[in-house]
């Protein structure tokens, strides 16, 4: 089995991830970095989606595994002074993989061109200058005009990141849905949005178009992208899957409960 270590970049990270590429290579394991089957992440939830990023052109083949060092770490399940424990349980496969799903986003450009990215977490968009103002459909109808400071749309496992900033709700990953939430929109007797949070099934494409300015800034989980002269922007559930190994059982509810409300 190949693996690749992905580290945060401080010392603490840095000695772990060394400490762990030496155990593999003891049980026989090849360090290949281009065409991993288990990429490991040592840091923080940042770091995971660094890692997702880099391999987002063959998670059909690679299974992530998160050990966090000091920051949150939704993503991760190992502590630092269980990395022996993980190293014999990684030998003693076959694992067990969860798959969890994915936003697909597609920008068009009035020129024709177009560009499609995965989100681990989610896309956000604003406008470069002034108020964001934005026609969303769903499904091929139009359901408002948005005004405001701008829209994020998140999967299930990013629903505990920026969505939770937003008052979203927090969604089990085995729905496959995306949600949709505002950030600060304009609410008076002229402009009217829903305000609540959407939760978007399968198959349900958001298209958020352009009412006047063309130019944003969108993000892509940590990513921040400036696209000009943008048509429309399309997210759907993806295709596309994130693939974790899993050596024992973490609950999600679990993860939200140790990282939100802690040992009270
Ligand atoms: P960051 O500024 O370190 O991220 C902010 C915090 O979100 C960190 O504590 C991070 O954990 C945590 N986090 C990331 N993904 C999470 C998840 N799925 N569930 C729960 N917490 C999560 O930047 P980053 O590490 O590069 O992460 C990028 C993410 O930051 C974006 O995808 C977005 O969700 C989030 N963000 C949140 C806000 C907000 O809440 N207002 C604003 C901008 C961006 P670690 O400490 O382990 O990295
Ligand atoms: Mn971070």
């Amino acid at each position: 089995m190949k693996f690749s270590i992905t580290s945060k970049g401080d010392e603490t990270s840095n000695a772990l991830a060394q400490k762990i590429r030496t155990y593999l290579l003891d049980f026989e394991f090849q360090y290949d970095e281009d065409q991993p089957d288990i990429v490991i992440s040592v840091g923080g939830d940042g770091t995971l989606l660094y890692a997702f990023h880099r391999y987002n052109k063959r998670l059909d083949k690679t299974a992530f595994i998160g050990v966090h060092t000091g920051h949150l770490g939704f993503y991760a399940d190992w502590l630092p002074n269980e990395i022996e424990k993980m190293v014999i349980a990684i030998a003693k496969t076959p694992f067990q993989i969860v798959e969890y799903p994915l936003l697909e986003v597609v920008v068009r450009h009035n020129g024709g061109s177009e560009a499609s990215y995965l989100a681990l977490n989610e896309c956000t968009v604003k406008s470069i200058e002034g108020t964001l103002v934005m026609n969303i459909e769903i499904k091929g109808l139009l359901f408002e005009t948005f005004r405001g400071d701008g829209l994020c749309i998140s999967t299930p496992t990013g629903s505990t990141a920026y969505n939770k900033a937003l008052g979203g709700a927090l969604i089990h990953p085995s729905l496959r849905a995306i949600q949709l939430t505002e950030m600060a929109s304009i609410n008076n007797r002229v402009f009217r949005t829903i305000g609540s949070p959407l939760i978007l099934p399968d198959h349900h494409t958001c298209m958020l178009k352009p009412v006047n300015d063309v130019d944003f800034q969108i993000t892509i989980d940590h990513l921040t992208l400036l696209h000009k002269n943008v048509r429309s922007i399309q997210c759907r559930v993806a295709q596309e899957k994130v693939r974790f190994a899993r050596f024992r059982p973490f609950p999600f509810w679990k993860r939200v409960r140790d990282s939100f409300i802690g040992d009270r």
